[in-house]
């Protein structure tokens, strides 16, 4: 049964005017690798962790600049808003189709919140705690290429033409402001789009960008504003000790208009200096370690990297599912072929490379798992190759094979074939990560002894249900496996006011 909203009654959760306290009890484990009379061995201690909770329930007015508001998610996902928001359907040759926001975590997804009479109760997602409403969000941003939303909204051949009538008057005003371009960044066939650009020295450049993005909360009344790059991918910048290493040498760098900050950095700096979460879409190292800590000095969010949409989702779920059952991967193969724009960015060497590395990483947590099936250090093979094949556009295949061992040195290979649309797979997860991004800043929390309330780690762990290479604090384990990171998720909004996570037990009928 599906229920739309509920509240909390416990001694432990109190709601009042401005806030959801919550009082929480996290059971965990401590770890001892004990010496018993010349013997080592593991000794695990249940572990109960007293946590406070309280969560501002003002929803602000969001504002949500896009780095690529042009391209194909940015005219997507703008477009998809403003159909939802204005309750437009149209023809298809199929149906009469009404907008949704399928796809989306927080707007389509449900959670169990319980039992009543022998039936499972769930309710959205989004009704956990107070979340902006996507129609509610004010969009902007910039571009390198001038092109105004509705056009765009034509050249990424996304929409069904009876859409795209409908929303082109919503659009046509919406014009990109100039973006950061340097051509050493990004593939030499993106230089004709090029034609809307932030002039300058890189300082300048970032000053131009803390500038816009104060006039468009002003212009646009709106109390918060995330900033999100869905522009191309970049090549990644060397990472060099003195030049973007620290804090200090990467401003040094910026004051020297050194060539190897990139654009994706730059608007990066720009926003930690103005308290703006920034969350990166893309599989650059955007994050190099002078803006991780300059981020974490400033308490200012960052996420990302690159969205888990796709080929890279399915295989977080496979892989997680396959090492679970006790079955052993040996080789992964992924094909992509896809003909967007974003597809002949990737056909260059350099901006393949950032995918390729993005794309690698996905299974290592769930190998690393299991030592029953892998020695320490073994892999499985895993190739990646990404083609661009224009005629396809953004309807993306993606290919896989896997291949395991089973019982008694058995194989198996199971072939995937997945054909999409890319960017309606992508506009969804660019709104969950900035409404979810929103969210998280309006937490705080303690541990038991903590003095002060705080709020959760700049680098936003949080997200990582939503990107492909989750970037984590410097120290912290990665997580990768779907499932388990959409139980995190879940289960910190449920601590936030007050109830147990998700253990799937259901004792009272066993
Ligand atoms: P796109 O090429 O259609 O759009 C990118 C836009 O960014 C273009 O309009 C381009 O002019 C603009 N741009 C490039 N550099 C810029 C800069 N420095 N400043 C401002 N604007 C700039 O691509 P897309 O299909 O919308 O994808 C966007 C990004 O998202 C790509 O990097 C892609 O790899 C990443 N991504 C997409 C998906 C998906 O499923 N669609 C999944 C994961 C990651």
């Amino acid at each position: 049964m599906f229920i739309e909203n509920f509240k909390v009654e416990s001694p432990n959760v109190k709601y009042t005017e401005n806030e959801i306290q919550s009082v929480y009890n996290y059971e965990t484990t401590e770890l001892v690798h004990e010496n018993k009379n010349g013997t080592y061995q593991w000794v695990v201690k249940p572990k109960t962790v007293k946590y406070e909770f309280k969560t501002d329930i003002h929803v602000p007015k969001l504002g949500v600049m896009l780095v690529g508001w042009g391209g194909n998610n940015g005219s997507t996902l703008t477009g998809g808003v403003i159909a939802n928001k204005e309750g437009i359907s149209w023809a298809t040759k199929d149906k009469v189709q009404q907008a949704n926001y399928f796809g989306s975590l927080t707007q389509a997804s449900t959670i169990r919140i319980g039992s009543y009479n022998g039936e499972e109760i769930y309710a959205p997602f989004k009704s956990l705690l107070p979340m902006v409403n996507p129609n509610d969000i004010v969009f902007g941003g910039w571009d390198i290429s001038d092109m105004n939303l509705a056009d765009a909204m034509a050249r990424a051949k996304v929409f069904d033409i009876d859409l795209q009538k409908q929303l082109r008057p919503y659009m046509e005003s919406m014009v990109p402001l100039p973006g950061i371009y340097d051509p050493d960044f990004i593939a030499a066939n993106q230089g004709e789009r090029a034609n809307n650009v932030i002039k300058g020295t890189k300082k300048e450049q970032v000053q131009q960008v803390i500038k816009d993005i104060k006039e468009f909360k002003e212009k646009n009344k709106v109390d918060k504003a995330v900033v999100l790059w869905t522009a191309n991918t970049e090549r990644y910048s060397n990472v060099i000790v003195g030049l973007n290493d620290t804090v200090e040498s990467l401003m040094a760098s910026l004051e020297k208009n050194e060539s190897e900050i990139s654009p994706s950095t730059l608007y990066a700096i720009a926003c930690v200096l103005e308290n703006v979460p920034f969350i990166n879409g893309s599989p650059q190292n955007t994050f190099v370690p002078g803006l991780i800590d300059l981020a974490i000095q400033r308490n200012c969010l960052i996420g990302g990297d690159d969205f888990k949409s796709g080929q890279t989702k399915m295989k977080s779920v496979l892989v997680d599912f396959l090492v679970g059952a006790g079955i052993k991967p040996t080789s992964i193969v992924s094909y992509n072929h896809l003909g967007n724009n974003d597809g002949m960015n990737l056909s260059a060497p350099q901006t393949f490379r950032s995918k390729e590395i993005s794309k690698s990483n996905v299974v290592d947590d769930m190998v690393s798992s299991n030592g029953i099936l892998y020695e320490p250090g073994e892999h499985p093979d895993h190739v990646v190759v990404i083609k661009y094949v224009p005629y396809v556009g953004d309807s993306k295949r993606a290919m896989d094979e896997y291949t395991s061992e089973i019982f008694m040195g058995g194989k198996n290979t199971i072939v995937l074939h997945n054909t999409c649309e890319d960017s309606l797979l992508a506009a969804p997860i660019i709104l969950d990560l900035v409404l979810l991004a929103e969210l998280s800043t309006r937490i705080q929390f303690k541990a038991d002894g903590e003095g002060k309330f705080h709020s959760f780690h700049p680098v936003a762990t949080i997200l990582s249900y939503l990107t492909k290479a989750p970037l984590v604090p410097p120290g912290t384990p990665v997580v990768n496996a779907l499932s388990k990171q959409r139980a995190m998720l879940e289960n910190i909004l449920r601590a936030s006011i007050g109830l147990a996570p998700e253990n799937n037990m259901i004792l009272e009928y066993k």
